[in-house]
């Protein structure tokens, strides 16, 4: 055969060319902000229906009392901003693909910075903000399969991806409960949640787990397990 040639060659890097430009048109709907039309800036997805937005982006839709996804309009309840779930899992792809938008992120972030605290004078923040602030503290914590029972079949837990989450503290276990039986294709009832060994209760807010049923000094772990009956 002669079709090794150095012709052959050139056809089939233009081949490769193809294919990797029709993968990233591919994937570039899932990464863009259906609000303001750009590729995700810290990524915040929607626990209902897994729709993603820029942070600033949802934040800025549900302080006008707009109590629903933009996209598909699902109801997010009296309190949305607990419906909110930080996505680094989706951010790191948007920042392997694009990531001349993490520097520039770091630059601006930087820059305004350096306005905001100039180092020779130092701005203090008011304490009073801060204990405001409180209710929307943020949770971080990590995902894990539930040790296995005999003959018990793992969760597809790679469909996760990333282990570690970090989200609004008022976020609810039954919220999660939903987001992570969605990740891995699960109804929610299939899903069982626990806590230090305990079953959680889905109207339990995460900040609460973490003051009274995790007691340890060490980062939260949240795990998962098929729900006893449901198999
Ligand atoms: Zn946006
Ligand atoms: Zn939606």
């Amino acid at each position: 055969m002669t079709s090794d040639g150095p012709d052959a060659k050139k056809q089939k890097s233009d081949d490769d060319w193809r294919r990797t430009s029709f993968k990233i048109a591919d994937v570039n709907p899932h990464l863009v902000c259906a609000l303001c039309g750009g590729y995700f800036r810290d990524c915040h997805t929607i626990t209902e229906c897994l729709h993603s937005f820029c942070q600033v982006c949802i934040l800025a839709h549900l302080r006008q009392n707009k109590n629903s996804c933009p996209r598909c309009g699902v109801d997010l309840g009296p309190h949305p901003m607990t419906a909110v779930l930080h996505d680094r899992q989706l951010q790191a792809v948007v920042d392997k693909i694009f990531p001349e938008f993490e520097d520039i992120d770091r630059q601006a972030r930087q820059a305004r910075r350096s306005l905001e605290a100039p180092p020779s004078a130092p701005r203090a923040r008011p304490r009073a903000a801060k204990t405001a602030r409180a209710p929307e503290e943020e949770v971080s914590f990590k995902v894990e399969q539930a040790p296995l029972a005999a003959g018990e079949e793992p969760l597809p837990i790679e469909l996760l991806d990333k282990p570690y989450l970090k989200t609004n503290g008022n976020l609810k276990v039954g919220q999660l409960r939903k987001y992570l039986a969605r990740k891995m294709r699960l109804r929610s009832e299939e899903l069982e949640l626990l806590c230090d060994g305990e079953e959680l209760s889905g109207e339990h807010a995460l900040r609460f787990v973490k003051g009274t049923v995790w007691t340890k000094p060490s980062e939260l772990v949240i795990q998962f397990r098929r729900a006893a009956g449901d198999a």
